[in-house]
């Protein structure tokens, strides 16, 4: 079997509804998704969902990456050879982690098709074959519209991430006070800063935690300041989740070993794919640090990829974040996911076990 064709369609992708987290304001989302075909008929899907905050690849970046750089070195090539592939890939693009991760995915889909089994079972098999979720309510201006999504929220989902850093300190302490107010104890709730606050934010912060009753605190400072955390974090009664940190496997066990957190978001598109994020979480989990499962709200493709990864994970710490495809208006991949007790069914397909619909493909073509 060998690769005859790398195509790269970006989409016009949009959300349902604005998305506010961070300094972020998401209506639109610049995905592109990756088909690696072979001479036999096989086909494998990759998405990559590039996100300006993480990253400076664009939707056209990855185009032209995938034409210039990548296809020359897959095509001709036996796509099962998958790791010395990757390596290849990495020999050519420098700093381009959304990229690789399409093309990961895509090596992943098209081996679990070609060999009739689920990606969970490439990566050594399933722990569970439901992978609990959490909701999310983006930041807003106004409490009570923070409260009535999560309230709307708290009717699917046992526990709700959101957002604070982007108001003053003090007032977002009291949106947060409102949600819980609003959804009661027994909900969960996690709140992402994405890097947003001074250590003295935090200092004055954690008093209200308790308070609010936060059980995970992610990305509470900027990554230039995580370091005052080491002497702080086992201090304290709410786990700190290191994102924004955590980009490279290096930088995981970077973490293992300064320990300026408990837990780690294990995005495999930030990563770099689902290879490193394995990777990553390999060091996490032997350091003892606790592990969840992240995304950048991406469609159909990368969010079947996050569940064969959470489904292939021996522990996870907090629910995941892979209701992505629900936040969209469009769908590219079937079934599309369905939040049942607060759990996504990993796909049980060959591949991905997800179907990608070609035509849908062409008509969210963005260059048409
Ligand atoms: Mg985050």
């Amino acid at each position: 079997m060998k690769i005859t064709a790398v195509e790269a369609i970006p989409l016009k992708a949009t959300f349902a509804q604005t998305f506010r987290f961070g300094t972020t304001d998401r209506t639109t989302s610049p995905n592109v998704v990756v088909i690696i075909r072979t001479d036999d008929g096989a086909v494998g899907y990759g998405e990559a969902c590039p996100v300006p905050a993480f990253t400076s690849e664009t939707q056209h970046s990855i185009v032209e990456l995938i034409a210039e750089r990548v296809a020359p070195v897959l095509i001709g090539r036996d796509p099962m050879q998958h790791v010395p592939l990757l390596a290849d890939v990495a020999r050519v693009l420098k700093f381009a982690p959304f990229t690789v991760t399409a093309i990961d995915t895509a090596l992943y889909d098209l081996a679990g098709r070609a060999l009739g089994v689920p990606v969970s079972t490439l990566l050594g098999g399933a722990f569970r074959d439901r992978v609990a979720v959490h909701g999310s309510v983006g930041w807003d201006e106004d409490p009570a519209a923070m409260a009535d999504l999560a309230v709307e929220q708290a009717a699917t989902y046992t526990s709700i991430k959101t957002y604070a850093g982007r108001g003053e300190l003090g007032a977002d302490l009291d949106r947060l006070q409102a949600i819980r107010d609003a959804i009661g104890p027994e909900i969960a709730l996690f709140v992402d800063v994405n890097g947003m606050w001074q250590p003295s934010d935090l200092v004055r912060a954690l008093p209200r935690v308790p308070e609010i009753g936060l059980s995970m605190l992610e990305q509470p400072l900027p990554v230039q300041s995580t370091g005052l955390l080491t002497t702080l974090v086992g201090q304290l009664r709410v786990d700190i989740c290191a994102d924004e940190s955590v980009r490279t496997v290096t930088d995981a066990a970077r973490l293992a070993a300064d320990r300026t957190a408990t837990v780690i978001n294990l995005g495999h598109s930030k990563l770099g794919g689902p290879t490193a994020a394995r990777q990553a979480a390999q060091v996490a989990d032997a350091a003892g640090l606790g592990l969840m499962v992240g995304s950048v709200i991406e469609m159909g493709i990368a969010t079947a990829m996050g569940l064969h990864l959470a489904a292939a994970l021996p522990r996870l710490a907090y629910p995941a974040y892979l209701m992505g495809p629900l936040k969209y208006r469009q769908v590219i991949a079937t079934p599309q996911v369905e939040v049942i007790g607060s759990a996504i069914a990993v796909p049980t397909g060959p591949g991905l076990g997800v179907d990608v619909d070609e035509a849908a493909l062409r008509r969210l073509d963005a260059r048409r």
